[in-house]
């Protein structure tokens, strides 16, 4: 889907907007704003969006990807927590796409268990870097009519996100991803297309969903052995899941059980051995 030069924000009418409405970009809530048409343009097309497909964006600002979102025909809801920024935007909608399909939800992305009209089939967003990983966890998790997801993170969180097991910077994010979707690194973002520029570089991670692996353990269960494996990230799995198995012995006996070396370390393990050790720390 494609997007017309004139529906999108550029760098003057950036900071124009933001002058009106008296905002003033805050750090705590990962406010860089995106100026450059070229940037949404490239991010509505690594979004491979169907046409008319229902698009949840999660901080749209000052609308910058919400208005290339929109007039490449998607249909969005958008959840904001900023009440000025969430105010705006169906104003900002309809002066520059008159007649787009947006929906604005003001709220803290993280308390939003449902959102209005059709279910969303992808979501699409340039995310606060601070709460990037909870927020995409969570939606992939409330929304599973969620089928892709198209985000733009810090870039060493797009990293570590799209990390496969034995990789350096493979850690909770990766597994936690991997239990709802194959995920990969795509496009670097210059930090020179926001503003304010941030001080550190960003990239996109595009998710495509797929069955969690087949385990008789709940996902809560899977992610609490997640989270201890990698919360003590030099020991061993024995040493690392020793508490929650209640003693050493008790977590070599599950792991051994689960096909997996006590001795291993918790970056080797694939989201398939993580929920064969829950199955049996039951
Ligand atoms: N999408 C816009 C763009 O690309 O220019 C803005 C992206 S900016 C990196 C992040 C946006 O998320 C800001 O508008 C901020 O107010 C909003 N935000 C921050 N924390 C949020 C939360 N917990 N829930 C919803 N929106 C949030």
């Amino acid at each position: 889907m494609n997007t017309r030069q004139g529906a999108l924000l550029g760098p003057a009418e950036i900071r124009d907007l933001a002058g009106r409405l008296g905002v003033r970009p805050t750090k705590t809530l990962g406010q860089n704003f995106v100026h450059d048409g070229g940037t949404v343009r490239k991010i509505v097309r690594a979004a491979n969006l169907r046409g008319g497909e229902r698009v949840v964006e999660i901080g749209p600002g000052l609308g910058s990807l919400t208005l290339g979102l929109l007039d490449a025909g998607a249909s969005v809801v958008a959840v904001e927590i900023d009440p000025v920024l969430a105010a705006q935007i169906p104003l900002t909608v309809a002066a520059h796409v008159p007649g787009a399909d947006v929906e604005v939800v003001h709220a803290d992305a993280m308390d939003v268990t449902e959102l209005p009209g059709d279910p969303p089939t992808a979501l699409v967003a340039n995310l606060p870097y601070n709460v990037a990983v909870p927020i995409l966890l969570n939606f992939l998790e409330r929304f599973p009519s969620l089928e892709r997801v198209l985000v733009m993170v810090q870039a060493e969180v797009a990293d570590r996100i799209a990390a496969k097991p034995g990789s350096k910077v493979y850690g909770i994010p990766s597994v936690k991803a991997a239990w709802y979707a194959d995920a990969r690194r795509s496009l670097p973002i210059s930090r020179n297309v926001f503003w304010p520029v941030p001080n550190v570089d960003s990239a996109l991670v595009a998710l495509e969903r797929r069955d969690p692996p087949p385990t008789t353990a709940h996902r809560e269960a899977v992610f609490r052995v997640i989270d201890a494996a990698f919360a003590q990230r030099r020991k061993t799995l024995r040493a690392a899941l020793s508490g929650l198995a209640g003693s050493g012995a008790a977590a070599e006996e599950a792991l051994r059980a689960a096909g997996v070396d006590p001795g291993a370390r918790g970056e080797t393990l694939t989201v398939e051995e993580f929920a064969r050790i829950a199955e049996h720390l039951a």
